[in-house]
């Protein structure tokens, strides 16, 4: 920590030289080639009027753009704010409108949407588009007149075309992203996160991934499907600049588990990180056939890894550690990960660098070891707070440590359990009952490929629990058999009353269960 982003990538520059640092699609580039457009596109930017602070919306699939972008913000002293491409129109100018954005930075498939929610918006200077779209040059306005305030439409080859700019002097203290969290417990917050805090995040991270470097000296090849645009991702992508040894990233646009096993052994891959849901599609296809050899380690995060899971990739593929992560926005993607050599399946590891946990009650007190309470964290990677939401900051920084709204534990050696959310908890006869507890049995049923428990309000119970599950083609379990199955394997309290077949299970846009919408379900 103690510098900004932009000069960590000057210097990664400097040691990276003409080496290839990232390979996409049947293409390469070298660290300057990098490096070298984003100071261009940062001249551009800045000729077309971004300032320090300035916010800079990011709405793009996976492509060298996004890191080229990241890198001229930062150089100009402005604020990336990546989002999913997958974000309705409404949610987009949400995030376009709370954030004050300045430019908007996409592709052509976005436009529409994006230009759709940036109409009226008094902030947005100009749209910039990274490829051909029809009717994008010289800054025409391609929505046409007559809508009212609709943003111009800027090239990206064109704003590259201008002289490279040199680095803004910036405080690493100073804010270097705002991140919109997924709100699947409430409205989307802006995250503030600072250079230091994201690169102290990342810094932990690549501690533990420089244990794979290679050992006869070449570069350590790191696979990413996760989108740039989540923490997660944009975590995993400041690392290589803070590697003494940077290692060679493979870009995937999106995930595709046939793709991702061929460019495993294309490029003789050792990392990679992946949500539950995408190593649950790995296991779906036939995995041993291809050539995984080189694989070293797979780090699942951003949503519990059912054991089931687990245990099906060990028996696998038991060369490849699968080791679980755990992390939210508000500290930078990067709270906990498991150490490769003594992993202990249903654990998300012990902190990572620089990271504190603490276990609490809900009195405020620390839990002993083994007791559950709320997950809270202190360290360098912490938000400094909700954007414009003062109150809603208050909630949750409170004496130093932020409360994760995730209910967990420790052990008596230090690994941290991450047992579930507290606002999914479900309240049956007065007792705690956690869906996922409930989930990961349900898995265990061959005819269950995916499932989701959540509570419905009940006069006399409180809440009574039930399971939304989507079974295999051709499956004929029935809802009592799976009552009585789960009933046979957790206590009274806990088995599910009632089991609802579904098609498929809602997921988020960053493939997590979607309870909320499960709830939903629920209503109608
Ligand atoms: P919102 O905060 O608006 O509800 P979100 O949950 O998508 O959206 P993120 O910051 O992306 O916000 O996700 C962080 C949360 O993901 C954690 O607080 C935790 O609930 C969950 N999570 C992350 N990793 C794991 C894991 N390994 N096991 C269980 N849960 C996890």
């Amino acid at each position: 920590t103690g510098s900004s982003l932009g000069l960590l990538a000057e210097l990664a520059k400097e040691r990276v030289g003409d080496e290839t640092l990232l390979y996409f699609e049947d293409q390469r580039w070298t660290g300057t080639q990098l490096i070298e457009r984003g100071a261009r596109l940062s001249g551009g930017l800045r000729a077309a009027g971004l300032l320090p602070g300035d916010r800079v919306v990011v709405c793009m699939a996976n492509c060298p753009e996004v890191g080229i972008t990241y890198t001229a913000v930062w150089r100009a002293g402005a604020v990336v704010t990546p989002v999913l491409f997958l974000l309705s129109e409404p949610e987009l100018r949400h995030v376009l409108t709370d954030s004050g954005a300045r430019f908007v930075v996409t592709t052509p498939d976005f436009l529409p949407k994006v230009l759709g929610a940036a109409i009226g918006v008094p902030t947005v200077a100009a749209v910039v588009v990274a490829g051909d779209a029809p009717g994008v040059s010289g800054g025409t306005d391609l929505a046409g007149a007559g809508r009212g305030a609709v943003p111009p439409v800027v090239d990206f080859a064109e704003l590259e075309a201008v002289e490279a700019a040199g680095l803004v002097d910036t405080s690493s203290t100073e804010m270097a992203a705002l991140l919109y969290t997924g709100g699947t417990t409430g409205r989307s917050k802006g995250v503030v996160l600072t250079h230091d805090a994201l690169s102290s995040a990342a810094w932990a991270a690549n501690v533990s991934h420089e244990e794979e470097t290679p050992e006869d000296g070449s570069r350590l090849a790191g696979l990413s499907p996760l989108p740039l645009s989540h923490v997660y991702g944009l975590a995993i992508n400041v690392m290589g600049l803070h590697s003494t040894r940077p290692g060679t990233s493979v870009l995937m646009r999106w995930f595709d588990p046939g793709e991702f096993l061929t460019l495993v052994a294309r490029h003789r891959v050792r990392i990679s990180a992946l949500v539950p849901m995408m190593i649950r599609m790995l296991l779906d296809t036939p995995v041993e056939s291809h050539d995984t050899s080189s694989l070293r380690r797979v780090v699942s995060g951003s949503a519990a890894l059912p054991r089931e899971t687990a245990l099906e990739w060990q028996r696998r593929l038991p060369h490849i550690a699968l080791a679980e992560g755990y992390g939210c926005t508000e500290a930078a993607a990067i709270v906990s990960s498991a150490p490769r050599r003594a992993i202990r399946i249903g654990s998300v590891g012990k902190p990572v660098g620089g990271v504190e946990v603490r276990i609490e009650r809900r009195d405020g007190t620390e839990a002993v070891v083994g007791e559950d309470g709320e997950i809270c964290l202190r360290g360098p990677s912490l938000m400094s707070g909700y954007w414009n939401a003062p109150e809603e900051t208050a909630k949750v920084l409170r004496g130093g440590w932020l409360h994760t709204g995730d209910v967990g534990k420790c052990d008596e050696d230090g690994y941290l359990y991450v047992v579930d959310r507290i606002k999914d908890v479900i309240i049956r006869n007065g007792f705690n009952v956690y869906p996922r507890d409930v989930e990961d049995v349900l898995l265990t049923h061959p005819d269950v490929v995916a499932c989701g428990v959540v509570g419905r309000p009940d006069a006399t119970r409180g809440e009574e629990i039930v399971a939304f599950v989507q079974l295999a083609p051709g499956a004929t379990v029935t809802p009592a058999e799976l009552i009585a199955f789960s009933r046979e394997r957790i206590s009274a309290v806990k088995y599910p009353r009632e089991v609802l077949v579904v098609d498929t299970i809602p997921i988020t846009s960053v493939l997590k269960t979607d309870r909320k919408a499960l709830r939903a379900m629920l209503d109608r």
